[in-house]
């Protein structure tokens, strides 16, 4: 690589969705810009539709007509790649094929000059793949955007097994220029983001499958700790098709480790052509009338409690001291236990617990296991499993203490991992498994996810504020109860708990 990206001309192939977002980027960061594609016509129209969108955005103050004129004139549609041959740097974005890909890199080989660099914004294939038999497959990496392209900040700069570190390297650097956030990736399987976020969707989909509860409280549960749409409603803004695709190609890009396993419930969503918004019936119902279901969040009355006490590790100190403060604002007065291995309430013959991922029924008959909890805001939504032999009158008991202690409870089967638990956990063992093969660091790992896909926080945050040994007993605790490989713990995940064990 000789001349530095920062000035190339740039090509993007490629004018659909992602291609019209990322010429309008690289003209906004002052790249003269080619725009082709091979439909006849759609370069131009999206050259049209680009500038009717910069007018919008003109009307609203956010760019100046000075802006406006200079992006419109620095993108020129083109008619053949061989119009383009000055460029430095080609973005393609066409089809999701790996035969096009090729052939189109094969092409522009010989047609652009020998240190141009050639970066495919492919968000499944194989960068690896994508430079095989090309005479100088090190010039070609992934420059992979996010949708819409001018607002989301992460770029993963992908690289195969014969990418130049050089290239890269450049690659990541454009990207900052551009304003965006570049995460370093190896070319695996979803690369980042869509590897780590299948259990977000997986998981919602496994207790769909078992009925052990609705999606609405689904939803709410995962609304509760800070995730901006639920799995479900984002599964349904998304569509089945699209997610069952990726989830697919992921699975069989793994050689069908189990892990990845499909949903026999999304695939009969999307046999039934329940897409999701797009066709009006997904996981819910979009139908004119019809109306969005809602969780019921009505509290039970309190019965009178002399006294209970509250059993806590160190780590759940500072939230014992809040449930303190709120059971005496209720009358109750309360004991912290610091010494035992479990975390909650107890009062009379009943134990609520903080989920280690067991099921309630494994722990005892009069149990109640309630979800993982951030500090709480307004009256957020928490799953709590009871166990099989739980009397009527401790159920009831749990959840109107729950309720006192500013949860909206929602009941869902005894099944390992309630909602929130078993979702993070899964989140934070396919993240460790994404470092343990050096597809990312933690740091890419976290600023992926908060970046590409909305999330609240990293799983390597989540990893911080849970610990290793809780997240490993969730997993364990899957594991043991449905067997086989999906919930096995990441070799990274096992090398941290030890690491925690020796520290403490
Ligand atoms: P799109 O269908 O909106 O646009 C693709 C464009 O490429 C079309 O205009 C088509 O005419 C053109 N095209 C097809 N073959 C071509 C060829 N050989 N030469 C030139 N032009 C050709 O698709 P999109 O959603 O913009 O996706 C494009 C790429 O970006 C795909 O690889 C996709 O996986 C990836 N991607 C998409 C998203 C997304 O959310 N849509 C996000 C990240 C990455």
């Amino acid at each position: 690589m000789n001349a530095p990206l920062s000035s190339a001309k740039i090509l993007v192939v490629g004018a659909g969705i992602m291609g019209a977002g990322i010429a309008q980027v690289a003209a906004q960061a002052g790249h003269k810009v080619y725009l082709m594609d091979a439909r006849e016509g759609a370069a131009r129209q999206a050259h049209a539709k680009l500038s009717e969108s910069l007018h919008a955005l003109l009307a609203k103050g956010k760019f100046t007509q000075a802006q406006v004129d200079d992006i419109r004139m620095r993108i020129a549609p083109v008619d053949t790649l061989a119009d383009a041959a000055d460029a430095g740097l080609v973005i393609e974005a066409i089809v999701e094929n790996l035969d096009a890909k090729r052939a189109l890199f094969g092409e522009l080989e010989f047609l652009l000059g020998g240190d141009c660099v050639l970066a495919s914004n492919t968000s499944s294939l194989s960068i690896t793949a994508i430079a095989k038999g090309l005479r100088n497959p090190g010039r070609v990496v992934g420059m992979h955007f996010f949708n819409p392209v001018p607002l989301m900040k992460l770029v993963e700069v992908v690289s195969g097994l014969q990418t130049a570190p050089g290239v890269a390297q450049a690659i990541f650097d454009l990207s900052t220029a551009w304003g965006k956030v570049p995460v370093q990736a190896r070319s695996t399987p979803g690369f980042i983001v869509n590897r780590i976020a299948r259990p977000f969707y997986a998981e919602a989909l496994a207790l769909l499958h078992e009925q052990s509860t609705s999606p609405q409280v689904i939803d709410a549960c995962m609304r509760a700790i800070g995730f901006r749409m639920g799995p479900c409603e984002l599964m349904d803004l998304i569509g089945h098709d699209t997610n069952f695709a990726v989830t697919q190609a992921v699975y069989a890009a793994n050689f069908f480790d189990k892990r990845y396993t499909p949903s026999l419930f999304q695939s009969a969503l999307v046999d039934g052509g329940m897409l999701g918004r797009k066709s009006g019936r997904g996981i819910y119902d979009y139908s004119a009338g019809s109306k969005p279901p809602t969780v019921d969040t009505q509290p039970l009355p309190l019965p009178a409690i002399a006294h209970l006490q509250l059993h806590s590790r160190t780590q759940d100190a500072q939230t014992m001291v809040d449930w303190q403060v709120r059971l005496q604002a209720a009358g109750i007065a309360t004991d912290l236990v610091t010494t035992s291995n479990w975390t909650g309430l107890q009062t009379g013959d009943l134990q609520m617990r903080r989920t280690d991922g067991r099921p309630a029924s494994a722990l005892g008959p009069q149990v109640v296991v309630y979800d993982w909890h951030l500090p709480q805001g307004s009256a957020p939504v928490l799953a709590f499993a009871a166990s099989s032999g739980a009397s009527v009158d401790n159920i009831a008991l749990a959840q109107a203490l729950l309720g006192a202690l500013g949860f909206a409870p929602q009941r869902v089967a005894d099944q390992p991992g309630l909602v929130a638990a078993r979702t993070l956990a899964m989140l934070v063992n396919e993240a460790a498994d994404a470092v343990q093969q050096g597809v990312c660091d933690p740091a890419g790992a976290d600023a992926a996810m908060q970046l590409g896909v909305n999330y609240p926080a990293g799983p390597f945050d989540w990893l911080a504020r849970w610990g290793a040994p809780a997240v490993v007993q969730v997993l364990e605790a899957l594991d043991t109860h449905y067997r086989g490989e999906r919930y096995r713990v990441s070799p990274w995940l096992r090398h941290a708990l030890w690491q925690a064990q020796h520290a403490a």
